[in-house]
């Protein structure tokens, strides 16, 4: 009897599905790849064949260009893949992000991708799906992570916008996922002034809104007047909170929406005035209450602070192991 699982085979460069010859998330140009969100990280360019969500397939079409070998797989549908059922279910991470269910010879294992568990209004919410292994991210795989809610978070943005309104507030959101939902959290507690965005955002904002996730009042930051700018909200990607071009702006009160913003030197490090614990991945809590709601045979752990999760699985009698693939960063949050 071979142990389960024996036909996924984990590789420096992703994750290897023998079965079907199809690679999830791998870091270099393969023949096939189940991508399971737009992530640069996750979805990388140059694959002869891309099985993803349409909307992972049109955020990778809006970064890299056309995808002739794009197949577009809708939630909930499954496709054959060689030997393998193939279906992707939500991960609650971006817009698009998805679970990759493989199913072989009666074995059912989920590959997590990045995921959380906690509402997010630009993307449907994670499914549990009941598994023989579960290979889960551990980007924030210790107790010390719990982040906050995110509702409180919002309010502290803007009681701090308001208690000072000569100055903006500049926001360092990561371009594909966070901007926008920092945007419709904003939305979602009553802020409908306009919100200005630096040019990197701007297309992915775009696709948000033609794929069906309203952001209200956006205007490019870029060439408005210092004095329009006074009491408004901007958002950046990271990479730009401390730059040349941070400078044009009203005195900002530079802010950073980041899980990593538990972490006070991290804030510190980009001289961040006003760091707000916002994640689009799963904190500590996430991570085993997912593992004990799913109760799979084996926990698989990639990209992120892998032993201590692996630590508490054993604890609670789940067998599990660490695949130290390379190529994920933990910047994307
Ligand atoms: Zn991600």
């Amino acid at each position: 009897m071979p142990r389960i699982g024996s036909w996924i085979e984990p590789h420096p460069e992703g994750i290897y599905v023998r079965p079907a010859d199809a690679w999830v998330d791998p870091s270099q140009p393969k023949a096939r790849a189940l991508v399971t969100h737009g992530h640069a990280d996750h979805a990388r360019g140059g694959h002869s064949a891309v099985l993803a969500t349409p909307e992972t397939l049109a955020i990778m079409e809006c970064r890299y260009g056309p995808q002739p070998g794009g197949q577009a797989i809708a939630y909930g549908e499954t496709i054959r893949v060689g030997e393998v059922d193939v279906s992707f279910v939500p991960a609650g991470h971006v817009l698009g992000s998805a679970q990759i269910v493989l199913e072989h010879k009666g074995e059912k294992v989920v590959v997590s991708g990045d995921y959380k568990r906690r509402a997010d209004p630009t993307c449907p919410p994670f499914v549990p799906v009941p598994c023989d292994i579960f290979i889960t991210e551990a980007t924030f795989g210790l107790p010390v992570f719990r982040h906050p809610d995110t509702g409180s978070e919002i309010d502290r943005l803007l009681h701090r916008l308001h208690s000072d309104p000569e100055r903006c507030v500049l926001v360092g959101a990561y371009a594909l996922g966070k901007a926008q939902r920092i945007i419709t959290e904003l939305r979602g507690r009553g802020h409908e002034e306009p919100i200005y965005f630096h040019g990197a955002v701007e297309r992915l904002c775009n696709l948000y809104e033609e794929l069906g996730v309203p952001l209200g009042d956006l205007r490019p930051a870029t060439g408005a007047p210092k004095d329009e700018l006074r009491g408004k909200i901007v958002i950046a990607p990271p990479g730009a909170l401390n730059d040349r071009w941070s400078r044009r702006l009203p005195d900002p009160v530079t802010a950073m929406a980041s899980g990593w913003m538990r972490i006070r030197q991290r804030a510190r490090q980009r001289n961040v005035e006003l760091p707000l614990i916002i994640s689009d991945h799963a904190d500590w809590d996430e991570l085993t209450t997912t593992i004990r709601e799913l109760a799979p045979g084996e926990v698989w752990i990639t990209h992120g602070r892998e032993e201590a999760l692996k630590h508490w699985c054993m604890t609670h009698q789940i067998k599990a192991r660490e695949l130290n693939l390379v190529g994920y960063e933990d910047e994307d949050d």
